[in-house]
């Protein structure tokens, strides 16, 4: 606590003028500790397509990317949600093992959890089926900084990371950006080793106005921005080279127009389920008195747009439905739909006309990663893999002993420099 208000009373100096006074070493540079693994830095940007690279407004991006490593393209784990996402990153583990298996949740001990939802989002018990890559980081001695992440602002075993930020979206992308330059600015001893940055912008734009939309571009190029500012900070400071930079996104974004409703209420009476979400993955839990056995038997019929399953039944591949969190009745839209119902539109006219949370081997579903720094090759392209590979390969980066998790460093070492592998 003591040190979230000292970072916290930093960032508002931060913000306004610099926070730092003391002149510093560069951090990782040859000068320092021999043992002491480069500083790492994983900047996520939320809902960045892996195409949408190819549109030429994310200049600061490519230049990393042609310095260093770009996938063709990430795959989310499923759902293609945030939290599930960014909580798959840091852990390693799929959002069926990690337990935050959707950005909307029903635990029958913990009770309701939604992103909005402060209180939920901040205990550490929704977040307990996983330790994060900040928890084992600290245990080993290397200082860590969110500038935002889901999960950060949970005591996760009684945990946080050494500097963090209470969620506030109204903060800008530079102002962000400023927080981790300010961080790393610290006195050595109390610098940051692994520190994240998290950005929403493209992610907002794509909701509100669809992937297609000068929206989005206006978000890729505000966000590229912040990346450039980023960059010339890190620059100035001696330190750019000398760090390990790793750029992804959660998941891709598709385009769902707006009379492209599956009517839930159609097929499924809301007093006899207890409906735990809809959207693109709608659940549902049994309500005493009610055949849920009869309800399931009908919904997992063929639907046009929407395929229902018990959890049981959920393609193997989604590696999802074994977790007491998912709710019991499943239903999935296909990509470009939204599961809703005629009391929900009444009450929210504005729909998101894009949206994610789809099937993750679709092709608008595939996220973005690329990475730079003394520990990766320069110039390379590399092969689509799994969001779960990051969390190891991010262990390998910090020297560190990474848990048990459904990622794979084999599967990613040889975007690494021989040296570093
Ligand atoms: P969604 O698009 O529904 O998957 O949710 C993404 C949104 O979650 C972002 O656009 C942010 O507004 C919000 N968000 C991101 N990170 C956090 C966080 N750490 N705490 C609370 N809300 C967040
Ligand atoms: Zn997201
Ligand atoms: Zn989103």
């Amino acid at each position: 606590m003591k040190i979230l208000f000292r970072l916290l009373l930093c960032s508002l100096l931060a913000l306004s003028a610099g926070c730092a006074t003391e002149q510093v070493a560069p951090a990782g540079a040859p000068a320092a500790a021999a043992s002491t693994p480069p500083p790492l830095l994983l900047i996520s940007i939320d809902a960045y397509r892996a195409d949408y690279i190819k549109r030429g407004l994310s200049p600061t991006l490519q230049m990393l990317a042609n310095h260093g490593v770009r996938a063709q393209s990430m795959q989310p784990s499923f759902p293609s949600l945030t939290f599930p996402n960014h909580y798959t990153i840091v852990t390693g583990l799929r959002p069926d093992h990690h337990g935050i298996v959707n950005n909307r949740m029903y635990d029958p001990r913990l009770g309701k959890f939604a992103l909005g939802d402060r209180a939920a989002v901040s205990d550490g018990r929704w977040w307990s089926e996983g330790t994060p890559i900040w928890e084992t980081a600290d245990q080993h001695g290397i200082r860590t900084a969110t500038m935002f992440w889901p999960g950060s602002s949970a005591d996760i075993h009684g945990q946080h990371p050494d500097y963090w930020i209470p969620y506030n979206g109204k903060l800008t992308a530079i102002q962000r950006a400023d927080q981790v330059l300010a961080w790393l600015d610290l006195p050595a001893a109390e610098r940051p080793g692994f520190l994240t940055l998290y950005f929403d912008r493209v992610d907002h734009a794509g909701h509100g106005f669809g992937p297609d939309s000068a929206q989005v571009d206006a978000a890729l190029r505000s966000t590229d921005a912040a990346l450039a500012h980023l960059v010339q900070g890190l620059r100035d400071r001696g330190m750019f080279k000398h760090m390990n930079i790793i750029v992804i996104s959660d998941h891709g974004m598709a385009s769902v127009p707006r009379d492209h409703n599956i009517y839930i209420d159609n097929f499924l009476h809301a007093d006899q389920v207890q409906t735990v979400g809809l959207g693109v993955l709608a659940g549902f839990n049994p309500k005493p008195g009610h055949d849920f056995a009869k309800i399931e038997a009908a919904m997992e019929k063929p639907h046009r747009h929407m395929q229902c399953w018990d959890k049981s039944r959920v393609p193997a591949r989604f590696d999802y439905g074994k977790n007491p969190r998912v709710p019991q009745l499943l239903c999935l839209a296909d990509v470009g739909w939204r599961i809703t119902s005629h009391a929900h539109m009444a009450i929210h006219s504005k729909v998101s006309i894009g949206n994610h949370g789809y099937d993750n081997a679709d092709p608008r579903m595939q996220a973005l990663f690329v990475a730079h720094g003394p520990a990766f090759r320069r110039g390379i392209v590399v092969k689509p893999f799994p969001n779960v590979d990051v969390y190891p390969l991010m262990m390998h980066l910090l020297d560190l002993p990474p848990m048990a998790s459904d990622g794979s460093y084999d599967a990613v070492k040889d975007m690494l420099n021989p040296a570093s592998r």
